[in-house]
């Protein structure tokens, strides 16, 4: 278990996430990610399942189960006035999207997805339909704050650039893992970046610097970055 806590924190605990899907390897991955990020999570395999579930504060919805069509679920969930809908659905089923969102899906992602982008659809869903108190990152010393956008070490704040933040962002949301430096450039700059990598080096030295404690975050050669255990 890391330290890391993504809950918002309501009267009624950490905000539930219940996983519908039946391949159990995305499964597995999505519940371990959303575990890690401190939700309270459950997951079912069949739609039949989840009808009979207690509502969650999000569902994380397969369009492709074996039993009920999913957009037909969707609806039904929907009906049932459950938390947010996030469906999933598979390259190319761009029709399937549509109906989804017009039958009450609040987001949806498409297969293959990211661990940080999934998080951060969660995250989205969540902030519109719970109160927008903090999102706090916590990893050893380190917070980040997702709703002030301030980041702090052992108390002190360390004022960072948005390209900064947007790093240590994707760093923080999943301490361990190794980020790829094609996702943090995707998601500092907003989109595919044809530029020079080195710019992202650039960044990383800097942040480096300004949070005071080099070794925090990882270079993995070859591969991109993570933050070190604290
Ligand atoms: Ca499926």
């Amino acid at each position: 278990m890391s330290g890391i806590s993504a809950q918002l924190p309501c009267d009624d605990g950490p905000a539930s996430v219940l996983v519908v899907e039946d391949d159990p390897a995305i499964t597995t991955q999505l519940v371990r990610g959303l575990t890690r990020a401190g939700y309270a999570v459950s997951s079912v395999g069949t739609g039949r399942e989840v009808l009979g579930r207690p509502a969650a504060d999000v569902v994380l919805l397969d369009l492709g189960l074996p039993d009920i069509d999913g957009i037909e679920l969707c609806r039904r969930l929907r009906s049932r006035a459950v938390g947010a809908i996030i469906v999933i659905t598979a390259r190319g089923e761009e029709s399937d999207r549509v109906l989804a969102l017009d039958q009450g899906a609040d987001d949806y992602l498409v297969k293959p997805f990211g661990l940080a982008e999934m998080l951060a659809r969660v995250r989205a869903v969540l902030r519109r339909s719970r109160p927008p108190d903090d999102e706090v990152l916590r990893h050893g010393e380190l917070n980040v704050d997702l709703r002030t956008g301030k980041v702090t070490m052992a108390g002190r704040e360390v004022p960072l650039t948005p390209k900064e933040f947007a790093i240590i962002e994707c760093l923080a949301i999943d301490p361990g893992r190794v980020v790829t430096r094609e996702e943090i450039m995707d998601q500092a700059w907003n989109a595919h970046w044809y530029g020079p990598m080195k710019v992202l080096d650039v960044h990383v030295a800097s942040l480096r610097r300004k949070l005071g404690q080099a070794a925090l975050i990882e270079t993995v050669y070859g591969r991109g970055f993570r933050l070190a255990d604290p």
